[in-house]
C-alpha cells in the first residue's frame, strides 16, 4: 500500500507520545515513604505496642508505627508509614482485632491509600482519552494542510500559489535547448495575456497542455518559466500531494483547487508528475490507495469537462510516462495539447551549458561547443550537474576560474564513476589492461563503431577499468552493422582474456548483460533477425508480469537467435584480436605504464595513425547512452 507522504513522520509522532505517556506513568510515585514489612514483623510491632493505627481492606493492611522502623530493604530510610499483607492461611479469627484493641491501636476503615496524588489519578484516568483525541486532531490538521487549521481544512487544496516577487523568478531565458516545447508554451502565455485576439477569430483556447519527456529535460522548469512570464496567478501542485492518508480528500482538494483557480481567472493550474494519479484505471496492478487515486482522477476529468472555455483557466501537467496515462485524460477537451520535451541536441546542449555557466567564471580554454559535442544523451539536469561538479573540482584546486580540464574531469567522474583507492596485484592490473585493451582495439577496428575516447585501468566504482566510447555526433538510430560491432566490442574484454591467458574471470559480468540486452532487442524488437521476422516478440518491460503472448516455439527461436548472434560476434572478436595481437599488446603495455589514455594516445598505442573515421549514421531511434565497457571487480564486499 502506498505510504502517504509524511506518514512516517506521523508514526514517529505517535510513538513519541506513547513513550512519553509510558515514562510519565512509571514516574508517578508508587507510594513514597511507605515501607513494606513482613506480616510477622507487623505482629511483633503490635506486641511491642509500636503501632498507632491500621487500615485494612481484604488482606491488605496499611498503618502507622509510633516509632520509625527499619525496613528490610536497607536502601530505604526508616519510616513510620508501613504496609503489609496478611497471608491467606492465617486463621480469620487469629485474634488480631482483639489484640489491636488491647494495645489501643486505632482501627479504621478508610479506603486504602494508593500513594498517588489527585492530579496523577486524573491524568492516569483521562490521559489515554486525551491522547487519542490529540492524535485525531493532529491527523486532521495534517490532512487539511499547513495553515488550513483544524478539521475545517481537511479537503482544502494545498496548491501553492506562485508569487512573482518572491525570490528570483524563472523566465524563458532560463530555459534553453528545448525550443519547440518552449514555443508552444509561449503561445499558452499569449492566450492568457491576449485572449481576445484568439476569440475574435473563433479559435478555442486549449484547456489542458501536457508536457511529457524523460526526467531532467526541463518540464518543471518550463512550467515555472510560464509562471514567471505570464502575469496571471499560477497554482502549482504535485500530483502525489492530492493523495494523502485521509481517504476521500483527493477529490475534494481537486474541487477546491479548481474553484480557487476559477475565482482568480485568468490563471494557470500546474499539476506536476501527473502519472502519480493519472495512470490507467482498472488495471489490477495496484492494491491499496487505488480507489482514492481513481476518485481524484475522476474529479480532475469532471472539472476539466466543466470548463466552457471562457473561464480563462489553463491546466498544465507534466509526466515522465505519457504511455501509462489513462486514455480519458488524453481525450479532446482535456489535455488536448501535448508537448514532448525531447533531450537536447548538440546546439541545445551548448545553450543549456551557457545558461548554467552564466554565473561561473570560465577560463579562456573552456570551449562549451566542444563540451556539448562530447556529451550526447545528457539532458538539462545532467548538464547542470556537470557544470556544478566542474566548479566543485575547481574550488577544490583552489583555482579562481573553472578550466577545461575541470569539465573533463567532472565528465569522467560522472560517466565513469569516482576513482577508488584499491591496490591491485601486478597480475590483476595486467589482466585488466588486456581486458580493456580488447574492448578498445575492437572499438577502433570495427567499422562505424563509436570512437574510443578514453581507456583506463584505474578502479572506479565497481569497475576495475573502463573503456569509454561516444559517437562523433548525436545519433538517433542504429543499423545492424553498428549493433553487431557494439556486441563484438563488448565481448572484446572477455575475448582478450581468453586469448592472452587461456582462462577467464568474473570481470565480464556487465559486458555480458549489455550484450544480451542488445542482442535480445535486435531479435525481439527491431526486426533484425530473419528467423523471427518483422514482429515484436518481446513483452514490454513496462508491464512486468504480462505474458509476452509468444508460443513455446517462438520463445525457443528467440533464444536460439540471440545465442547465434552472440556466438558469431564472439568468434569475430577472438579472430580480430588474434590477427591484431600486436595492437592489443601495444595498448596493454601503454595502459600499464600510464593507467589512463586519451583518445589520441590510445589510438597511437594501438598502432593507428589517427582517430577512426567519424561514423555518421542515418537517424532511426533507440539506444541513447554512449557505451561504457567496464571490467567488473569480482564481488567486492
Ligand atoms: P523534469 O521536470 O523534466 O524532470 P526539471 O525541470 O526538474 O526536469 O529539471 C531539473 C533541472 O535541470 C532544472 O531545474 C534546470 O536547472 C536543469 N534543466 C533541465 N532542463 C533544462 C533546460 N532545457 N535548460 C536549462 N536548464 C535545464
Ligand atoms: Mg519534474
Ligand atoms: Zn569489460
Amino acid at each position: 500500500m502506498p505510504r502517504p507522504p509524511g506518514g512516517r513522520r506521523f508514526l514517529y509522532f505517535v510513538a513519541a507520545i506513547l513513550a512519553l505517556n509510558f515514562l510519565f506513568a512509571s514516574f508517578v510515585p508508587s507510594d513514597p515513604g511507605r515501607i513494606s514489612v513482613p506480616y510477622t514483623q507487623f505482629l511483633a510491632e503490635v506486641d511491642k505496642n509500636n503501632v498507632k493505627e491500621v487500615t485494612s481492606k481484604g488482606d491488605d493492611i496499611q498503618g502507622v508505627f509510633k516509632q520509625k522502623v527499619d525496613p528490610q530493604d536497607s536502601k530505604k530510610d526508616p519510616e513510620t508509614k508501613f504496609k503489609t499483607f496478611r497471608p491467606a492461611f492465617a486463621p480469620s479469627n487469629d485474634e488480631l482485632l482483639s489484640e489491636l484493641r488491647t494495645k489501643g491501636v486505632t482501627v479504621n476503615a478508610k479506603p486504602l491509600d494508593n500513594g498517588r496524588s489527585l492530579w496523577a489519578d486524573v491524568l492516569l484516568f483521562f490521559g489515554p482519552t486525551l491522547l487519542l483525541v490529540g492524535i485525531f486532531v493532529f491527523a486532521a490538521r495534517r490532512a487539511g494542510g499547513a495553515g488550513a487549521g483544524g478539521l475545517g481544512g481537511l479537503g482544502r487544496s494545498r496548491a501553492k500559489r506562485y508569487e512573482p516577487d518572491k525570490g528570483a523568478r524563472t523566465t524563458f531565458a532560463d530555459v534553453a535547448g528545448i525550443d519547440e516545447a518552449e514555443d508552444e508554451l509561449e503561445e499558452v502565455v499569449d492566450f492568457l495575456k491576449n485572449p481576445d485576439k484568439y476569440r475574435s477569430l473563433g479559435a478555442m483556447i486549449p484547456k489542458g497542455v501536457l508536457l511529457s519527456g524523460q526526467p531532467g529535460t526541463g518540464k518543471t522548469l518550463l512550467a515555472r518559466a510560464v509562471a514567471g512570464e505570464a502575469d496571471v496567478p499560477f497554482f502549482s501542485i504535485s500530483a502525489s500531494e492530492f493523495i494523502e492518508m485521509v481517504v476521500g480528500v483527493g477529490a475534494s482538494r481537486v474541487r477546491d483547487l479548481f474553484t480557487q483557480a476559477k475565482a482568480a481567472a485568468p490563471s494557470i493550474i500546474f499539476i506536476d508528475e501527473l502519472d502519480a494519479i493519472g495512470r490507467q484505471r482498472g488495471g489490477g496492478a495496484s492494491l491499496g490507495g487505488h480507489d482514492e487515486r481513481e476518485q481524484t482522477l475522476n474529479q480532475i476529468l469532471t472539472e476539466m469537462d466543466g470548463f466552457t472555455g471562457s473561464e480563462g483557466v489553463i491546466v498544465l501537467a507534466s509526466t515522465n510516462r505519457p504511455d501509462v496515462l489513462d486514455s480519458a485524460l488524453l481525450r479532446p477537451g482535456r489535455f488536448d495539447r501535448r508537448v514532448t520535451v525531447n533531450p537536447p541536441d548538440v546546439d541545445g546542449r551548448e545553450k543549456i551549458l551557457q545558461v548554467h555557466t552564466r554565473s561561473v567564471p570560465l577560463a579562456d580554454d573552456v570551449d562549451l561547443k566542444a563540451l556539448a559535442a562530447t556529451t550526447p544523451g545528457m539532458v538539462g539536469a545532467d548538464l547542470r550537474n556537470l557544470v556544478n561538479e566542474a566548479a566543485l573540482l575547481a574550488a577544490k584546486r583552489g583555482a579562481a576560474e573553472v578550466h577545461s580540464a575541470d569539465f573533463y574531469n567532472a565528465f569522467e567522474k560522472i560517466v565513469l564513476g569516482t576513482e577508488r583507492r584499491i591496490t591491485l596485484s601486478r597480475e590483476e592490473r595486467e589482466r585488466t589492461a588486456y581486458h580493456e585493451g580488447g574492448h578498445a582495439v575492437l572499438g577502433m577496428l570495427e567499422p562505424g563503431a563509436d570512437p574510443v575516447r578514453k581507456v583506463s585501468i584505474v578502479p572506479r566504482g565497481r569497475a576495475l577499468g573502463v573503456t569509454f566510447q561516444s559517437p562523433e555526433s548525436d545519433r538517433y538510430g542504429y543499423d545492424t552493422a553498428y549493433l553487431l560491432g557494439r556486441i563484438t566490442g563488448a565481448l572484446g574484454g572477455r575475448a582478450a582474456e581468453e586469448i592472452v591467458y587461456g582462462s577467464v574471470t568474473t570481470g565480464a559480468e556487465s559486458d555480458l548483460q549489455q550484450v544480451t540486452q542488445i542482442a535480445r532487442s535486435m531479435v525481439g524488437r527491431w526486426g533484425m533477425s530473419d528467423e523471427i521476422g518483422l514482429v515484436t516478440v518481446i513483452a514490454d518491460e513496462q508491464y512486468p508480469g504480462q505474458s509476452d503472448g509468444n508460443s513455446e516455439a517462438t520463445r525457443e527461436l528467440i533464444d536460439r537467435e540471440v545465442r547465434r548472434i552472440v556466438d558469431e560476434c564472439y568468434d569475430r572478436a577472438v579472430s580480430q584480436l588474434r590477427e591484431n595481437r600486436w595492437r592489443l599488446d601495444g595498448l596493454a603495455k601503454q595502459l600499464l605504464e600510464r593507467e589512463t589514455l586519451d583518445e589520441g594516445d590510445a589510438y597511437r598505442a594501438a598502432g593507428f595513425e589517427r582517430g577512426a573515421a567519424p561514423g555518421d549514421r542515418p537517424p532511426h531511434g533507440m539506444l541513447k547512452e554512449p557505451s561504457v565497457s567496464p571490467r567488473d571487480a569480482e564481488q567486492q564486499s
